[in-house]
């Protein structure tokens, strides 16, 4: 039972001014694994007190000097890379063997990846008579969700940190532990007492007593689009410099001279991912008519090697939803489905058998789609493949188009010139074309209401930059 009852704050574990604590369950069993202290406003208080009262050091401190903290919290996480991807495996549900070189794999390389940005990026330039400074942007708010929880923090406290930043971090209350280790990385590796400080809670409540806090220069936010828009609400009031990063509906497109098994396969494997529990997920797949019954047959043998299983046994390769809210929100996306009249062509709402406690689903795909429909429009999280067809590609770009969203997708074609063609016009930040592999060093983000501003690489460290230009007299 991992049962914490402290914040980290001012480099030390702080008591909670509340007696409140939130459960976190196991994924895989249903279990309760232990709690988190559900702060209130004055641990929030305090903690950005601390980031505040640390800033004009830590920000003043030499750029290689602030790298050889984050080699050094890279190097710690790597020691405890075994328990991080036990730890996260049962708290999100991913399967261990993933959750080891994702959910583990992706902090560390990106903790050491800025430490090498952080010793190597130009923070001044000369434009004319100016010199044009890179300053901290100030005190960061960091508020992450628990699909990718460790991964998700680290691609803001990492750059924040990198830039001169002081942080405070609000972690997901759903799956708090990793954070838990690596605030204890991080007071290991002597990072000044405010540089880095961890209120757990609810939303609502610590979420927005940072977002409000007028001593806090930036929030830094990885979550729902619902949530998102309040964030941006909020933090108007003070001026506050504000990222976020959101929901997503993403679509694959498959051209008619895609070689359609590979492209069939590879959707549905980045569709399942995580239990369909990524924001860049490709839930809606496009296929063109003349193909809908090829690929959908296709689709449906792909989806078999995904039986859902234990996410600690090393074979496992579609682990459960992370939790009892997450899998009622799914099944109650399939039902509605199902009675807008989609073709369900594999899976369905009720439990998977053989496993119980869980909480697990089927991987579900569903067939002629209407993109207009529920399941054609709306994030659903899950193990839930929609196959769309289209007349033509005029009529694919439209339609991949026409959501709320726009964070990622994919293009599939025999001709890499055309399938670029197509991307180009898809209102998304990422387009994968016939499976290019993920690029931690590329940017990330949305357009439209996926989000605004960019994580990862150079381009997540400027998001914590402002300019300065001084003007000299020659
Ligand atoms: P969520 O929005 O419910 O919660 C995310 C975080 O925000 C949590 O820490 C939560 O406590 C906090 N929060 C909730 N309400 C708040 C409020 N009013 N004020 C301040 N903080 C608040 O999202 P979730 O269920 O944890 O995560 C799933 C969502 O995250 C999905 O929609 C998914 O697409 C999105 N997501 C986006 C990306 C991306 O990079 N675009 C990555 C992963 C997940």
């Amino acid at each position: 039972m991992a049962n914490h009852d402290k914040f980290y704050i001012n480099g030390q574990w702080a008591t909670p001014s509340t007696k409140e604590t939130i459960e976190v369950h196991n994924a895989g069993t249903g279990a309760v694994m232990g709690s988190v202290p559900a702060g209130g406003e004055k641990d929030m208080n305090a903690a950005v007190e601390a980031a505040r009262a640390a800033f004009d050091g830590w920000s003043q401190t030499p750029a290689a000097k602030r790298a050889e903290y984050l080699g050094k919290i890279s190097a710690g996480l790597k020691a405890r890379a075994e328990e991080l991807a036990k730890t996260i495996a049962q708290e999100v549900g991913m399967p261990i063997k993933m959750s080891a070189r994702i959910q583990a794999g992706l902090p560390i390389a990106t903790f050491g990846n800025y430490a090498k940005m952080a010793g190597e990026f130009a923070f001044e330039s000369q434009v004319g008579n100016s010199l044009v400074v890179r300053d901290a942007v100030g005190v960061v708010g960091a508020i992450t969700p628990w699909n990718y929880p460790l991964h998700q923090i680290a691609l803001k406290v990492a750059p924040a940190l990198a830039a001169g930043c002081t942080v405070v971090l609000k972690p997901s209350e759903v799956a708090p532990f990793n954070a838990f280790i690596l605030a204890e990385v991080i007071h290991e590796a002597g990072l000044p007492a405010g540089v880095f400080n961890m209120v757990t809670g609810l939303g609502p409540v610590v979420g927005e007593a940072l977002v409000k806090h007028p001593q806090v220069d930036a929030i830094s936010f990885t979550g729902s689009t619902r949530a998102g828009k309040r964030i941006s609400e909020l933090a108007a009031q003070t001026v506050k410099r504000v990222t976020l990063e959101l929901g997503g509906k993403s679509a694959s497109v498959i051209l008619d001279d895609a070689d359609l098994a590979t492209a069939v396969k590879g959707t549905v494997g980045n569709c399942y991912l995580n239990s369909g529990q990524t924001c860049t997920a490709f839930t809606r797949m496009l296929v063109p008519e003349a193909k809908y019954e090829e690929a959908k047959a296709l689709a449906a043998e792909a989806a078999k090697a995904y039986a859902p299983g234990d996410p600690m046994s090393e074979t496992t390769r579609l682990g459960p939803l992370s939790s009892a809210a997450q899998l009622d929100r799914v099944r109650g996306y399939i039902n509605k489905a199902v009675s807008e009249g989609a073709e369900l062509v594999t899976g369905g709402a009720e439990a998977p058998e053989g496993l119980s406690g869980g909480y697990y689903v089927k991987p579900t795909i569903f067939g002629k789609v209407n993109p207009k429909s529920t399941l054609g429009q709306e994030e659903v999280f899950g193990p839930v493949l929609s196959i769309i067809t289209y007349k033509d590609e005029e009529d694919a770009i439209r339609i991949a188009n026409d959501t709320i969203y726009g964070l990622a997708g994919g293009v599939w074609s025999a001709d890499t010139g055309r399938a670029q063609k197509v991307a180009r016009r898809l209102r998304a930040g990422q387009i994968d074309i016939n499976g290019g592999p993920f690029n931690m060093n590329a940017p990330f983000g949305g357009f439209k209401q996926s989000g605004h501003g960019r994580e990862a690489g150079v381009y997540g460290l400027e998001e914590f930059l402002e300019y300065k230009s001084l003007q000299m007299k020659a």
